[in-house]
């Protein structure tokens, strides 16, 4: 019998290891100019009041030794404190960059790399491609503009997800939620979402019947 044994948290190594992964680019322009104009001259998701990057405890450890770039988040608004009170915990922790103006491509957090793209799990619970993240579904231009997203961005971001949710399985576990949640949304409003499949299963007929 296998022993039980706690699952340490993630360390720096690792975390250099996850950003040498997530390297590519999400698409072959800056998509910056699509949402900036219509949210004061930034990005839509560089502004906290959009999107809290949320970073590991070790991840910003490892970004406090090469960077000033980052702090932690302070939330304003009973809104945000809620936000921070239900979602960080030991390993877990809302933090917040000096600006666009100063952003370090090489100090880009996990959260920041990812944009805008999860994992989506299929009805077997077996991880097969991305998704949007669904809580950015209004505010990324991208969701409009599919075929923008760089096939070395899905492959690259792919490979990332599978090793963190071996290392972590209560990130899979919240991405098999949020993939129901897609599958019910579509059930109710007969609306498909794009799924984003990473090279080596794309065109794969067998699949369509757990998507
Ligand atoms: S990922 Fe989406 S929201 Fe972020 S800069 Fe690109 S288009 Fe804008
Ligand atoms: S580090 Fe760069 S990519 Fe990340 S939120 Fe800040 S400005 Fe945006």
């Amino acid at each position: 019998m296998l022993e039980s044994k706690k699952i340490p948290p993630l360390d720096e190594e690792e975390i250099a290891y996850f950003y040498s992964l997530l390297q590519e680019e999400l698409t072959n322009y800056d998509c910056g100019t699509l949402c900036k104009d219509q949210n004061g001259g930034i990005p839509f998701c560089c502004s906290v009041e959009n999107a809290v990057p949320f970073l590991y405890r070790a991840e910003f450890s490892f970004l406090k030794k090469r960077t000033d770039l980052w702090k932690v988040w302070n939330p304003k608004t009973k809104n945000e404190i809620k936000l921070q009170k239900s979602h960080e915990d030991e390993h877990t922790v809302f933090c917040e960059c000096k600006g666009v103006a100063f952003c370090e491509r090489e100090n880009r957090s996990i959260s920041c790399r990812t944009f805008p793209l999860e994992p989506y799990i299929d009805k077997r619970g077996v991880f097969v491609g991305l998704v949007f993240m669904r809580e950015f579904k209004h505010g990324c231009p991208l969701t409009q503009r599919t075929k923008d997203i760089r096939q070395e961005f899905i492959d690259t971001n792919f490979l990332f997800w599978e090793k963190l949710m071996l290392r972590k399985p209560n990130e899979y576990e919240t991405y098999r939620r949020s993939s129901i949640a897609y599958r019910r949304y579509r059930t109710k409003t007969k609306e498909e979402f794009p799924i984003f499949f990473p090279s080596h299963l794309k065109g794969k007929e067998y699949l369509k019947k757990y998507l």
